[in-house]
């Protein structure tokens, strides 16, 4: 193998590829596009997009497609080779610079949650250059963003790169107050710790509920699950080790950072962090990430479940996004500084943050909703359903003091006064040690930890981009318009903390009494994605992104109606698994073990009355109840389903599919899962739990 600094980035169009095969007129204007956001001259277009091209192919590539992030939250792409027919029979390798920069993919079946009809079903797709190109496959993808052709945004991408663009203008409004003339832009940056599993394929593949679904649906609890706790940390098996070997090579070779990797909690999870960078890129990398890790598994002869709670009774898997604020010139607007002055602009944008996770909790947990993160959070295995935030004690008693005008630290016993004051460095250690808080400072940075581990990224950011560019708009206002900047600035951070501290938390967020204090401090506790989505269409939220320009009602709604849709469909899915697997596989397989029990005790009996079969009898006893009673629930399973099919209103879709079919499924599981544990293996049609937890030796 080549080594790591040789591999890294060598299947990435990026800035030194482009000094290198650009001319410089040329390079100058691509690096101006990324840094405005502003679209390529044609004439340039034409250029970027021979060089890249030939680049493409001398790296073996035949193909190109705009790569693009629809909201079914995976990723799009649609190959069209380079060949072009010239006379003779024979062909050219060609891209030109309108295929580079627009393209128009059939739009029609992707969702759009009513943004267009069918009838002017085109969208298209454009090239977003503060993403690299790169080769996957043999393909030369382009990111791209991916619109209908009134303008709406059809994706993921283009609300994200809207919010960091509200993030910029809102921020440098209030930089400019602080005197700090060398900066011209600021950007948030992501590093998303991605959580995973891995199960051999072959016992992969005789789990249609694990084919269909991504999850279990059944399977009795095994003898060992995680309680030892022997897995967190364990030495890494070797097959999994030459997997991750291989993951780290391709990821770096896209130019994705893939820096740490470890064991997870759970038997058969483990987990990959890249180094952050700039969120629309760390968003891009995480889907080629979650892609590339079920591609490298299948060659490794594994499948990789990126579902959040693939076993019941095992903890699911999550995504941590590790966001911060940083300016052009390298600060970190959420580090503490050395000056004074730096203290009072890191505790504004600190407030900043405090105020928008405040303000908009329900957003927050919007973008984390989906049918499989319901099963997680508020288990006890990951935050709670409820928003909160945890600061750490010397940055809570910082915010006491300054909130109370009352000393700190006791020393000189002053007060602390913003602007005046160097604030001490706060230990990264001991800001990191609550695990059970949805969204930690981590000495530089906040940790949101509720995002499902098969999320896209992009929503999330999206919010707290937004929210956060909407707490620093109402300071620029303020502050802009001060007659003494420095009163007005301690007064409003004062005033912040006072309005909004009841969102922070210090404590267990995952003991039942913070759910009861949670509820004194009026936090919201929307458990389930139908309790949360309505908060899509709240009139502050709609203000919020029609305000910065993120989203406009139209798509919002969109993202509503698309968000309730797709939890519907992921339970419909799962309930008719449940009923193939009953109907086809779990009741003949237990009717023919109890026949077979049956028949043992009439051979018994043959051979002599006085034969004890009471085993037999007993157990073929118990599983004829059983089945019985697992009958039961299967028809109550299809009658839910079948009287869902008139429901109308997504919303009241949504809340009978929770409340009806998911219950209904419930119920049914808990028959089989007995049934299971009473059943021989070789008769149980299915790999069991302990079968797929410890497949990979
Ligand atoms: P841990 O959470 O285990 O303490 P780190 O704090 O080093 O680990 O980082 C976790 C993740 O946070 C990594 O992906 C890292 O790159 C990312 N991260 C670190 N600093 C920042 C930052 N300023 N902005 C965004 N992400 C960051
Ligand atoms: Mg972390």
């Amino acid at each position: 193998m080549n080594s790591v600094t040789e591999i890294f980035g060598s299947m990435v169009f990026n800035d030194s590829v482009m000094r290198s095969r650009l001319p410089k007129d040329v390079f100058k204007q691509v690096q101006r596009s990324i840094k405005d956001g502003r679209r390529l001259d044609s004439a340039a277009a034409v250029v970027v997009a021979n060089a890249m091209k030939d680049w493409a192919i001398e790296k073996g590539a035949t193909h190109f497609t705009h790569w693009f992030q629809p909201m079914t939250g995976i990723t799009a792409e649609k190959h069209d080779s380079f060949i072009s027919p010239v006379d003779g029979g024979k062909v050219i390798m060609e891209f030109s610079g309108k295929e580079l920069i627009q393209g128009e993919p059939d739009a029609s079946s992707f969702p759009s949650g009513g943004l267009r009809a069918t009838f002017e079903a085109r969208g298209y797709t454009a090239w977003d250059p503060t993403s690299y190109a790169f080769i996957k496959d043999g393909v030369l993808c382009i990111p791209t963003a991916f619109c209908s052709y009134t303008g709406e945004a059809l994706d993921k991408k283009t609300p994200l790169l809207r919010s960091m663009e509200a993030i910029n203008r809102q921020g440098m409004r209030v930089i400019k107050l602080f005197g700090n003339d060398d900066v011209t832009s600021i950007k948030t940056t992501v590093g998303p710790e991605q959580e995973y599993f891995l199960i051999d394929r072959e016992v992969y593949e005789k789990r249609k509920d694990l084919i269909y679904t991504g999850r279990t649906l059944f399977g009795a609890k095994p003898p060992k699950g995680q309680e030892l706790e022997d897995h967190y940390f364990g030495a890494i098996k070797s097959r999994v080790a030459s997997f991750m070997k291989e993951l780290n090579e391709e990821l770096w070779k896209l130019g994705i950072m893939a820096k740490t990797e470890h064991n997870e909690v759970a038997p058969a999870q483990h987990e990959l962090a890249p180094i952050f960078t700039t969120t629309n890129i760390a968003a891009d990398h995480n889907q080629l990430t979650m892609e590339l890790m079920q591609k490298v598994a299948k060659k490794h002869g594994m499948v990789c479940l990126l579902h959040e709670k693939p076993f019941a009774g095992v903890n699911g898997s999550g995504k941590h996004n590790n966001w911060s604020i940083v300016t052009n010139t390298g600060v970190n607007l959420l580090e503490p500084g050395e000056t004074p002055y730096e203290n009072a602009q890191f505790l504004l944008f600190l407030c900043a943050v405090i105020q928008a996770v405040d303000d908009y909790q329900d957003m927050l947990r919007i973008a984390v909703a989906s049918a499989g993160n319901d099963h997680r959070l508020g288990a006890n295995e990951a935050p709670p359903a409820i928003v909160s935030m945890f600061l750490g004690d010397e940055l809570q008693n910082i915010l006491s003091a300054i909130e109370n005008d009352e000393p700190y630290g006791g020393k000189e016993q002053e007060l602390i006064k913003v602007g005046v004051h160097v604030l001490p460095k706060f230990p990264r250690d001991t800001t990191d040690r609550n695990r059970t808080s949805p969204f930690a400072f981590t000495g530089n940075k906040f940790e949101f930890r509720m995002l499902g581990s098969a999320h896209s990224i992009s929503g999330t950011n999206v919010v707290l981009n937004t929210a956060v560019a909407e707490s620093l708009r109402q300071y620029a206002d303020i502050l802009e318009n001060a007659d003494d900047f420095e009163t007005a600035l301690h007064d409003l951070i004062k005033r912040v903390i006072k309005e909004h501290k009841r969102i922070i938390f210090n404590g267990n967020g995952y003991d039942d009494a913070w759910i009861a204090e949670a509820e004194k401090r009026g936090l919201l506790n929307l458990k389930s994605t139908p309790d949360c989505v309505p908060y899509y269409l709240a009139p502050k939220n709609v203000e919020l992104f029609t305000r910065h320009k993120v989203y406009s009602y139209s798509e919002i709604h969109a993202r509503y109606e698309i968000k309730l849709e797709n939890y519907c469909k992921v339970l419909h899915i799962e309930a008719l698994t449940m009923l193939d697997m009953v109907w086809k596989d779990i009741l003949p397989a237990v009717s023919a073990y109890s026949k077979s029990l049956t028949d043992t005790a009439l051979a018994k009996k043959a051979l002599s009355a006085e034969i004890d079969c009471g085993f037999e009898t007993d157990l073929a006893a118990k599983i004829s109840a059983l089945t019985a009673s697992a009958v039961e629930k299967t028809k109550a399973l299809e009658e839910a389903v079948m009287e869902g099919k008139n429901i109308g209103d997504s919303l009241e879709f949504a809340r009978y599919y929770r409340d009806v079919v998911f219950a209904a499924m419930n119920e049914l599981r808990i028959v089989v899962d007995e049934l299971e544990t009473h059943t021989s293996s070789k008769f149980w049609p299915y790999p069991s739990y302990g079968d797929l937890l410890f497949s990979v030796k």
